[in-house]
């Protein structure tokens, strides 16, 4: 956006994105490289009609689309039945939002990072693919399946810190008698809010139904200062704020594990939710998985799916049948793909955008895994120190990975990203300096920009689940299907759609 059209936009009153409020500003120049990712570019090119020559491939019985986690999951479990599949994957890596990028030998998170200790009231479905894969290991006295590989758990007085304009403390909730009362209503909820979601017990579906800032002000009382504190958790973790998300996910965060009566351990490597993606891929035969594939139109006739995939490198299209079709990726482009289909799904999802600096300085021994960061920038959630994560191949590097939600109407200037990264990436410099109280010595940035990353789980979003929907004419996956946007969601849907390819369900 020029400076002329920057004005224009101002004066019609609309809020620009950070990186547009102060184009008056000198212009930043950081002084180390910068790489930007973005799957926008591919992703777009579903709007084109492209006069590409076609390549007819052999009928697969399933056809999956997307390589994220509920996709790879798919994939793991049609080849557990052996069926015959093929996945396709638009982006160059795979993983989606749990992706990872390579970095001089060592693999950095560049999406979800985390993940906690499963209760054993959760999902057996999900539970027997992590222990499967040699994920989990049952812990009898805590009655909760933890983490093989303990290297990745993250000490507790090493887990957080919060910033709060200019203050440091130790968590985004303050103590005092609000804190207390928040709690205890809360906490009331543990035990009866597992994963995945479709095991709540009906008798808790009505919060569904209204905001979760309605729900703690008929409960409780909600001052501008708790609600404050809560609105970025709920950012934090469902990319939208209390009064926007449903009482039932916010319940949900607080409510999901023993947190308020025991240490449930966290677990963070340093490539983040990759590590899992990395586990399922290791077995999968690799010549049913295909990168840099886009899929570009999927018809239903009576017999079987004809689906058009763009072979992004190769520039030709594949025209290839299935037998069923799971359809993993995110369900805005439905109106290109299968036009009518994107009817089942009306949800609002908030851009993402995942800042790392690789520093050439030593790790911290007594920083914190996550700085939460309540400033003057809404969108800037905090960041991640690597000091806290086992990595011994970043050779005493220290990685700081700063998160960004964006609001859903930023959408339409995410193409202005490119030109401002600069500005970006010097912005987030100077949030994780403030944080620190010291300087730090990037050496190079990856920035990774996710258009339509999450869900927002509004009132009314969570169970509606397209597969039960009697217009639906192909199986849907993913964290957007009725799900909250978490990693267990995302392998519970891959399964599920899974079973109903294969007639199981
Ligand atoms: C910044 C961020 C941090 C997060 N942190 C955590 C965390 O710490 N812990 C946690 O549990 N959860 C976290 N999440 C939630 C995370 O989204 C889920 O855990 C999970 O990774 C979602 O997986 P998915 O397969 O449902 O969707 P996605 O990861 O969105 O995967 C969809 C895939 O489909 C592909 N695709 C889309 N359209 C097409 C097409 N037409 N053709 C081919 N391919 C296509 C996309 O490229 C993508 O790879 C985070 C999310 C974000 C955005």
């Amino acid at each position: 956006m020029d400076r002329r059209s920057f004005i224009k936009t101002s004066a019609a009153g609309m809020t620009l994105p950070f990186w547009l409020q102060s184009c008056e500003l000198p212009f930043f120049k950081v002084g180390y490289p910068i790489q930007l990712t973005s799957d926008d570019a591919t992703g777009h090119q579903v709007m084109n009609d492209l006069a590409y020559p076609v390549h007819k491939k052999e009928t697969v019985d399933v056809l999956i689309v997307g390589g994220g986690l509920s996709g790879l999951a798919a994939a793991y479990q049609l080849k557990e039945r052996r069926l015959n599949f093929v996945l396709y994957e638009l982006s160059d890596r795979l993983g989606g939002t749990s992706a990872a990028i390579n970095y001089q030998g060592s693999r950095l998170a560049q999406g979800a990072h985390y993940d906690l200790d499963y209760p054993d009231h959760y999902g057996k479905e999900v539970i027997d693919l992590l222990s499967s894969l040699g994920i989990i290991q049952y812990q009898p006295w805590s009655r909760s399946w933890s983490f093989t590989d303990q290297q990745h758990i993250i000490p507790v007085t090493r887990r957080q810190q919060c910033y709060d304009d200019g203050e440091i403390r130790a968590e985004v909730i303050a103590t005092g008698p609000d804190r207390n009362r928040f709690l205890e209503l809360v906490g009331s909820f543990t035990d009866h809010m597992p994963l995945p979601i479709r095991l709540i017990d009906d008798k808790f579906r009505h919060l569904n139904a209204i905001s979760f800032a309605q729900y703690l002000k008929d409960e409780m009382g909600l001052n501008a200062e708790l609600k404050r504190q809560v609105d970025y958790h709920m950012m934090d973790d469902y990319g939208g704020r209390s009064d926007q998300v449903s009482a039932l996910a916010g319940i949900h965060y607080f409510a999901c594990r023993p947190y308020y009566r025991e240490v449930v351990n966290l677990f963070s490597p340093p490539q983040g939710n990759d590590y899992f993606v990395q586990r399922l891929l290791g077995t999968i035969p690799r010549d049913k998985i295909m990168t840099q594939h886009l899929v570009l139109k999927i018809e239903k006739s009576s017999i079987h799916y004809t689906v058009d995939i763009l072979d992004v490198k190769n520039h030709r299209i594949i025209r290839q049948n299935a037998d069923q079709v799971i359809y993993a990726g995110q369900k805005h482009a439905l109106k290109y793909i299968a036009p009518g289909q994107e009817k089942l799904f009306a949800h609002e999802t908030a851009p993402w955008m995942v800042v790392s600096l690789v520093c050439n300085q030593k790790p911290n021994q007594y920083g914190h895994w996550q700085n939460e960061y309540l400033g003057s920038n809404k969108s800037f959630l905090g960041f991640i120190d690597s000091s806290v994560q086992a990595n011994p191949t970043l050779h005493g590097r220290r990685v700081f990975t700063g998160y960004y939600c964006l609001h859903p109407g930023d959408r339409a200037y995410l193409n202005t990203i490119e030109e401002h990264k600069e500005r970006i990436v010097r912005e987030t410099q100077g949030y994780i300096e403030s944080m620190l109280g010291s300087s730090i010595d990037p050496e190079m940035a990856f920035a990774n920009l996710m258009g339509h990353a999450m869900p927002i789980p509004s009132p009314g979003y969570l169970f509606q689940d397209a597969n039960v929907h009697p217009d639906a004419e192909m199986i849907y996956s993913g964290v957007d299907n009725g799900r909250l946007p978490l990693l267990f969601e995302a392998l519970d849907s891959g399964i599920q759609a899974a079973s109903v390819a294969s007639g199981l369900r």
